[in-house]
């Protein structure tokens, strides 16, 4: 096969559709072939019904830590959006690659795959693991398949590079959200005796601003870190949906909300806040009316947040390849470092090429610049793995 660079492959993987919840098997197939055209085997590990697939492989010796390198591959969709050239077919000019999930996050995989004939030439002393998953952008779904997988690995990575778009800067913080779904059932009557109903839609409303106010008591109670854009952990209704008639008390409403947590904070105490707000005050409320009345939470989706210690080890070792030495400003965004830190242990990083000011949007790119220092690290990285990891 001939060496392909980081620019080629990246052609590749733009063009594959990997929209989240569409099949990303046709991707995976490409990476599981390239790699196995090195000798690498790679382990698969798929969704329930096997539409998609992350995909795990290991270069080097299998019984020590090592470096794991990480990143999603599914991509936000590009319906609505104004393009001026086709998402799926890499354009690229002097300065620019554009394509969907060029910066977010195909640009820092095609880097990984570039990395690999060195990576293979000759024998690593510290491993090398790679961790691709699906279904990211819609709330980390993919990767806990991964890495319930990983728990019952006896040798995991020791430390965690997650190349989500920061320009290459070392970022070590990241909020983590919860979303939920809360279905309030009342009872319904004819609008004009009111007394005789429970109105689902009002009792909501009152859950709605209850939800709205703890962004102010969490700021009373001096919940800041001012590494954050919004510097508190933050509470947002997104939809809401209930009711028949104006000449009907509701007898149904439900709307959605998600808390985007500062790691710090504890979430399961802001969420029992909620709840304990939700069951003790409204529902008890509504049952004086109607004793079937009821107020149901649902979870949606949620993942951890990421606090690494800039003293850490991974910050060490990143500090030690990268050639921006630099730390970027805590995301606002969430990833999977987070959770591969908080479920595996895994003390991790987020570093990669391009902006997440380019990502998700129309005509979204990557800049060469960018993919050459993102190559450069891994180049350092290869030759650092032929020497012992000392802590791996
Ligand atoms: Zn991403």
């Amino acid at each position: 096969m001939a060496q392909l660079n980081s620019e080629q492959l990246l052609g590749r993987l733009i063009a594959y559709d990997t929209t989240s919840t569409t099949s990303n098997l046709d991707l995976i197939d490409f990476i599981r072939d390239y790699l196995d055209g090195y000798s690498i085997q790679s382990q698969l590990v798929f969704n329930d019904s096997k539409t998609c697939a992350n995909l795990y492989a290991t270069i080097g010796p299998d019984d020590i830590g090592g470096v794991m390198l990480s990143g999603h591959t599914d991509v936000v969709p590009t319906s609505g959006q104004n393009w001026n050239s086709d998402p799926y077919q890499l354009k690229t000019n002097d300065e620019l690659f554009y394509g969907r999930g060029a910066c977010d996050m195909k640009g820092f995989i095609a880097c990984v795959l570039a990395a690999v004939p060195q990576l293979t030439n000759g024998r690593l002393a510290t491993p090398i693991h790679f961790a691709f998953s699906y279904d990211e952008e819609i709330g980390c779904v993919g990767i806990k398949k991964l890495i319930d997988a990983l728990k019952g690995f006896e040798v995991k990575p020791k430390i965690g590079l997650i190349g989500e778009p920061t320009d290459m800067a070392m970022v070590v913080g990241h909020k983590g959200k919860a979303a939920f779904r809360v279905e309030f059932t009342g009872a319904s009557c004819h609008s004009a005796y009111i007394s005789g109903g429970v109105n689902a839609v009002e009792y909501a409303a009152e859950l709605i601003s209850f939800i709205r106010s703890m962004n102010t008591k969490v700021q009373q109670r001096q919940l800041i870190d001012d590494a954050y854009t919004v510097p508190h952990t933050t509470f947002h209704v997104g939809n809401i949906s209930g009711g028949t008639a104006l000449n009907i008390v509701p007898k149904q409403c439900q709307f959605e909300f998600e808390i985007r947590n500062l790691p710090q904070d504890q979430l399961d105490d802001l969420i029992h806040e909620i709840k304990h707000y939700a069951s003790d005050i409204l529902l008890t409320d509504m049952r004086q009316g109607f004793e079937g009345a009821d107020i149901q939470f649902s979870p949606i989706s949620s993942y951890p947040g990421l606090n690494t210690a800039r003293d850490s080890e991974v910050i060490a070792y990143t500090r030690s390849i990268n050639p921006i030495d630099e730390f970027g400003n805590n995301a606002s965004f969430g990833t999977e470092a987070g959770l591969f830190d908080q479920l595996l242990g895994i003390n991790s990083v987020v570093c990669g090429p391009g902006s997440i000011d380019q990502a998700h949007k129309a005509d979204e790119f990557v800049s060469r610049q960018q993919m050459q220092y993102c190559d450069q690290m891994l180049e350092n990285l290869s030759r650092q793995c032929r020497n012992t990891f000392s802590t791996a």
